[in-house]
């Protein structure tokens, strides 16, 4: 609760309105709620149109879509699963969760994504995918990345909008993924997808997802089957999202603007795009050298500022995987927080944050 006149900025803010419930109120109006309905569908075509991908797949959640990816990629006991160490953790745990192991290895200064030096050091005879995430809305480098003729899955959870060149994130590995988590640039609550054009994978994932069912022979089973499905409701937020896709993408690259300007020159910096990226701001980031002081003052202001995730390599459950040393990511890490990020956040509240965010830097360097 927010004491009598003291402003509370969230850090994020889903923006969800009428288009997406008015879909809802369909569906339920049909009684279609479950894993099966024909917003499902809809949603799919919507997703694998707007990213040029011949296939999109629905899921629950995006870290179960990293999973699908990764068993029907064929990754299992003894696979070797490159990752980079700054990322949220949940390309890593689902290397964790069929069972290989997770190799970490540093990004690039430029972009924060993957380092392919470092990849290049730490592919061996065992390297059975590559997982690339576009962190924080910057896409990794695709083409760099491609040339070790390894199977990459594109983990586009955060860059809903951002393009690699002239090819848009979500499109750019042999299965891209998104997340539709709430606090994500394009949102149904929780959800994900796979999207991929090799129609080998598209059907075993679909399959896959809907416990191993094939066409016409019902509770047969011959592969190994999940329930991953997203629900007819969720698909319902999600086409109404889809159809906000460019404002929601335009909304934050507006906020990330003012900050951009209104930041200059207050003691932090604002996050590296590399030449061939078209970044498209999730949450807007910055780095300083008082990262954790200045996260503590703006949040007992009011301000929900976050530090980003610790590295990989300093998390309790992949110590044993951190024997690499990643010396960006664990800088990025101990230096960047974000700033509160959302498409309706207004030029006053993003001026707010701003204004306090260099005083407050400026106050400890006196
Ligand atoms: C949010 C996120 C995920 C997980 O998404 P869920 O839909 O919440 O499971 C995976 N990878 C990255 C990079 C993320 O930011």
């Amino acid at each position: 609760m927010s004491e009598a006149g003291k402003i509370r900025i969230p850090l994020s803010d889903a923006d969800v309105g009428e288009t997406e419930t008015g879909f809802v109120l369909k569906a339920m109006k049909d009684g279609s709620i479950s894993g099966t309905g024909a917003f499902i569908k809809q949603f799919e075509d919507g997703v694998s149109l707007r990213v040029g991908r011949r296939h999109a797949v629905a899921t629950s959640n995006a870290t179960l879509a990293i999973e699908l990816a990764l068993r029907v990629l064929g990754v299992s006991r003894g696979a070797e699963v490159i990752v980079p160490a700054l990322t949220f953790a949940a390309p890593a745990m689902s290397v964790l969760a069929v069972d290989a192991t997770p190799v970490i290895v540093d990004v690039e200064p430029g972009s924060w994504t993957l380092s392919p030096t470092a990849v290049s050091e730490a592919i061996t005879a065992s390297t059975k995918a590559i997982i690339a995430v576009d962190v924080m809305g910057h896409p990794a480098d695709y083409d760099r990345l491609s040339a070790f003729g390894v199977p990459i899955i594109e983990d586009a959870a955060e860059a809903h909008g951002a393009m690699y060149k002239t090819r848009p994130v979500g499109s750019l590995g042999d299965i891209s993924v998104f997340s539709f988590h709430a606090n994500k640039t394009i949102t149904t609550g929780e959800g994900g997808c796979v999207t991929t054009d090799r129609s080998d994978l598209a059907d075993r994932m679909r399959s896959m997802v809907h416990h191993g069912f094939v066409p016409d022979r019902p509770y047969w089973h011959e592969t190994l089957g999940r329930n991953f499905r997203m629900t007819n409701l969720t698909a319902a937020v999600g086409l109404g999202q889809l159809q906000r896709w460019d404002a929601l993408v335009a909304a934050r690259g507006r906020v990330a603007g003012w900050y951009d300007s209104l930041l200059a020159d207050s003691g932090c910096n604002s996050r590296p795009i590399a030449d061939w990226a078209t970044y498209s701001c999730w949450l807007y980031a910055v780095t300083t050298t008082h990262r954790d002081r200045l996260v503590a003052d703006l949040r007992e202001a009011g301000v929900d500022a976050r530090a980003v995730w610790p590295a990989l390599t300093h998390q309790p459950i992949f110590a044993r995987y951190a024997d690499r040393a990643c010396p960006v990511a664990e800088r990025v890490a101990r230096d960047a927080l974000w700033l509160p990020t959302y498409s309706h956040m207004t030029y006053e509240h993003v001026a707010y944050v701003a204004d306090l965010t260099r005083r407050t830097i400026r106050a400890y360097e006196i």
